[in-house]
């Protein structure tokens, strides 16, 4: 500043030395047009007065100091005054002829007009020179002396000298306020740019403030600013000072040359007029008819980024934008980088916040919404956050859990130990399960996970937790178990009951021939026992078999209260006889779902037999209620009793395999270790509920499921053997099996009868015998190595169609779904393994006695 001010006052100084310089010049000049000739001066003279007059203003002025010099009004009257000092110059020297005022006027004349001193200069040397060829050709010059006319000359170019700097001067005055003017107006364009900038963040407001301002300021038709995206090539309108409504907008800057070039170069592209810019060939028609004509892009740059872009057109062919307002508008471009920066950082910062705001939000929603407890807590172990889940399982409001110790949670020692070694050493719970305490019942089992917090640079800083109810994960598990134990049972018992059928057969079979035969009344009833004995077995293997069921069940779209119905009519005479009455509450709006009709009436058949037997031991009558019902979208069937009950700690026991309280003999513990699996494989579930000396409920729930694809049928036609018939004629019989106990039982039972029995081990020595011999029946095993029962009836059906027509099939599996279709496509008849003889012998008279047996073979016996 004291820099610039001592400059400034040099200059004032130097600009009155010259112009009291150029004055005294003026002022000698004068005088020597109004000396007399012979330069005789008379001291009281008017002129010598002027010019003393004249001199003395002068001094005057020399003493006044410089600052004040340049007043205007000073400066005003010095013109005024020197005019009228050389006017009167002028006319007392005497206007002859009048070509001197001309001169003079002239002279002034080209002060005013003249562009700078040299011009003013040569023009009064013209004027005065063309003054002294006038006055000499008209020859006033007569009347003059050379001396006094010459000496007009330096007046005249004084005059011209004098007024030509004071223009000049007053000219570059004007140039230098006009400038101040500008820098003025864009200081405070500037200012309102960096007020704007501070008064507001919001970045489009920024750029219309500045947008505006630019305009304004060059006086451009429109100024925008624009994004550039510099790898995809386009650019998007952030404001227009123009028309707010095209932010947004998208360029192609292909279309723009003038763009792409200031994007390349990051210099400022400034085209005065497009007319002549070979770079606007293409654009030219279409700028034009907008009016525009001077187009100036200016990069907007922070740095070595390119921000954006100031995109300016105006309408000024002729003069184009000056250098000053080039450099205004890269001023306000730089100005404009740091607030378009600022603006952009904010909205960067609002974008991150507002994230964040979202990722809380996302994360409370989780903990509000989440059904276990998730905690955290702080290195201390003080519970930092607690969710919503939490307060329905421990029954603890948030409010009263935050800032508890989080061990105090548990009540398992063991469990506040792993959180200190949490805490301690870091080292995680996974699927710990224990116990916590409940504010209001009794403590909850859980399983708990949790894990210790660490900052970014690894620091731990709390621990986080998971805490979820596993009362129903418990129950599931137990029943998992419970599966596992009757399936690893059922491989067992099935492969146990396959071995017991055929020595089994052989024991029934045998006592059976005993039993026909004259013998003591003591061997008599022996081999009572021993029949009697054989069946119970029997009955025992179809038990163990029915559980060992391993084979899909058959399930059809039915009604359970129908096979509520049938197996009541099954049961009724057993239940009258034992005084049993029956409630039935069967809802008659019940749905039909997908059931197995046989499995479930087994399973109401164990269930009502238990109910029966137990009433019956207990009071010797009762009455069993049967309910169904639907309840939460699944059928509920209840059967109850009025029964003994059932102690609370044999409830958990009752469905497992084997599990019976009844004497030996009586139970074999099967029967509800049965229901259970079948239930559960209409994906339904099966429980008990009693209290002692009031009876049981055994409670049955299935899903209702829709019909699906296979058709509800009527109830399946009850399997067996015909009744046995009397004794017919001889029949010839091959009997096929692999195992010889059964074959020589055939061969002495219907031997005994008159048969003709004939026996094959496997199936080929069968066929041959076919092939060689007739018969009138075939007694075909279905279980047998190489080629089972099946595959050789297949044979026989191909080569001796009618003789397939002949067979007996003998099975230890009929209730297999499998062996069940094959006999029901074969047509022919089946006997359970192992058969009581009369069944057999039943089968057989029935066949021979259906038609001719002389039809299927040549020989009978
Ligand atoms: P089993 O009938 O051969 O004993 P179950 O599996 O059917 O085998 O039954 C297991 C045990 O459950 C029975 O021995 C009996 O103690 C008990 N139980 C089942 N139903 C009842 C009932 N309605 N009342 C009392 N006890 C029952």
């Amino acid at each position: 500043v004291r820099l610039r001010r001592g400059i400034h006052a040099t200059e004032r100084a130097s600009a009155k030395t010259i112009r009291l310089a150029l004055r005294w010049m003026l002022i000698l000049a004068t005088a020597c047009l109004l000396a007399p000739p012979g330069f005789q001066i008379r001291l009281q003279s008017f002129e010598t007065a002027l010019i003393v007059a004249f001199a003395l203003s002068n001094v005057a002025l020399t003493l006044l100091p410089a600052a004040h010099f340049r007043s205007r009004n000073l400066e005003f009257l010095i013109v005024i005054g020197d005019t009228f000092l050389v006017s009167l110059g002028l006319f007392r020297s005497g206007l002859e002829g009048g070509d001197l005022p001309i001169a003079f006027f002239l002279n002034l004349l080209l002060a005013a007009l003249g562009r700078d001193l040299p011009r003013i200069m040569a023009g009064a040397t013209l004027v005065s020179g063309f003054y002294l060829y006038l006055t000499r050709r008209q020859g006033d010059a007569g009347s003059l002396e050379l001396t006094s006319l010459l000496l007009r000359i330096p007046f005249l170019y004084m005059v011209a000298l004098y007024y030509g700097h004071l223009v000049i001067q007053a000219r570059l005055e004007q140039d230098r306020s006009r400038q101040m003017e500008r820098k003025t107006y864009e200081l405070r364009t500037l200012h309102e740019i960096a007020s704007a900038t501070t008064s507001t963040l919001d970045l489009k407001e920024v750029l219309y403030v500045i947008v505006q301002h630019i305009a304004r300021l060059v006086n451009a038709l429109r100024c925008s600013i624009l994004t550039v995206d510099e790898r995809g090539g386009r650019c998007t309108i952030l404001a227009s000072s123009d028309d707010p409504a095209v932010a947004g907008l998208t360029l192609d800057s292909a279309k723009y040359p003038e763009i792409r070039r200031a994007m390349e170069t990051h210099q400022p592209v400034v085209i005065d007029d497009i007319s002549r810019e070979p770079m606007m060939d293409q654009m030219r028609g279409a700028l034009e008819k907008l009016g525009f004509q001077s187009i100036m892009v200016l990069p907007i740059l922070f740095r070595d980024d390119l921000l954006g872009m100031l995109f300016l057109r105006a309408a000024r062919s002729a003069k184009g934008f000056t250098s000053e307002e080039v450099t205004a508008c890269r001023i306000v471009a730089n100005a404009s980088a740091n607030a378009i920066r600022n603006a952009k950082l904010f909205e960067q910062a609002q974008t991150v916040s507002r994230s964040h705001k979202e990722a809380a939000d996302k994360l409370q929603n989780i903990l509000d919404h989440f059904p276990d407890l998730i905690y955290t807590t702080d290195l201390e172990g003080r519970i930092t956050e607690f969710s919503r889940g939490g307060e329905a399982l421990l029954g603890l409001r948030r409010s009263a859990a935050l800032g508890k110790n989080c061990a105090d949670l548990y009540t398992d020692p063991e469990a506040r130990e792993r959180l200190r070694r949490l805490l301690r050493e870091g080292r995680p719970l996974q699927s710990f399960e224990t116990d916590v305490r409940c504010a209001d019942g009794p403590p909850r089992q859980v399983m708990v996970a949790a894990a210790l917090m660490r900052d970014e640079s690894g620091v731990p800083y709390g621990t986080v937790g998971i805490i979820k109810d596993i009362a129903d994960v418990r129950a599931a598990r137990k029943h998992l178990v419970q599966a596992e134990k009757l399936s690893a049972m059922g491989e067992l018992v099935s492969g146990v009951a396959h071995e017991l059928n055929n020595p089994l057969a052989g024991v029934l079979g045998y006592s059976q021939l005993l039993m026909r035969g004259p013998m003591e009344p003591r061997q008599q009833k022996a081999i009572d026992r021993i029949f009697e004995s054989a069946l119970r077995c029997q009955k025992i293997v179809q038990n163990l078999l029915a559980f060992a069921r391993r084979y899909p069940s058959e399930k059809r779209h039915l009604g359970l209260n129908g096979i509520v119905e049938k197996t009541l009519d099954l049961k009724e005479y057993q239940l009258r006889v034992n005084n049993v009455k029956v409630v039935k509450r069967l809802d008659p709006d019940l749905p039909k779902t997908m059931l197995d009709f046989n499995q479930i009436q087994q399973v109401l058949l164990n269930v009502i037999n238990n109910a029966q037997q137990a009433m019956a031991s207990h009071r010797g009558q009762g009455t069993l209620t049967i309910t169904t019902s639907t309840r939460d979208g699944r059928i509920l069937l209840e059967i109850s009793d009025d029964g003994p009950g059932i102690p609370g700690d044999l409830l958990g026991k009752i469905f497992d395999p084997f599990f019976t309280t009844k004497p030996v003999g009586e139970g074999t513990g099967l029967g509800l270790s049965v229901s259970y699996g079948i239930v559960k494989d209409h994906g339904g579930r099966i429980s008990a509920d009693s209290a002692i000396g009031q009876g049981a409920t055994i409670s049955i729930d299935v899903p209702i499921l829709s019909e699906g694809s296979i058709p509800a049928i009527a109830d399946p036609a009850p399997r067996g053997t015909t009744p046995a018939g009397g004794k017919g004629r001889a029949l010839s019989i091959l009997a096929v099996d692999d195992e010889a106990v059964i074959l020589d039982l055939i061969v002495d039972a219907f031997g005994r009868d008159g048969h003709r029995v004939d026996t094959a081990a496997g199936a080929r020595e069968a066929l041959e015998k076919i092939e060689k011999g007739s018969y009138d029946i075939l007694l075909l095993d279905l279980k047998m190595p190489e080629m089972d029962g099946r595959d050789l009836f297949q044979t026989i059906r191909t080569r001796w169609p009618a003789l397939s027509r002949r067979v007996i099939f003998a099975s230890g599996d009929t209730l297999h779904p499998d062996t069940q279709r094959f006999i029901e496509q074969s047509g022919c008849r089946c006997v359970d393994k192992p058969f009581k003889l009369e069944v057999l012998a039943g089968a057989i008279a029935s066949l021979a006695g259906e038609s001719d047996p002389l039809e299927a073979s040549a020989g009978g016996a």
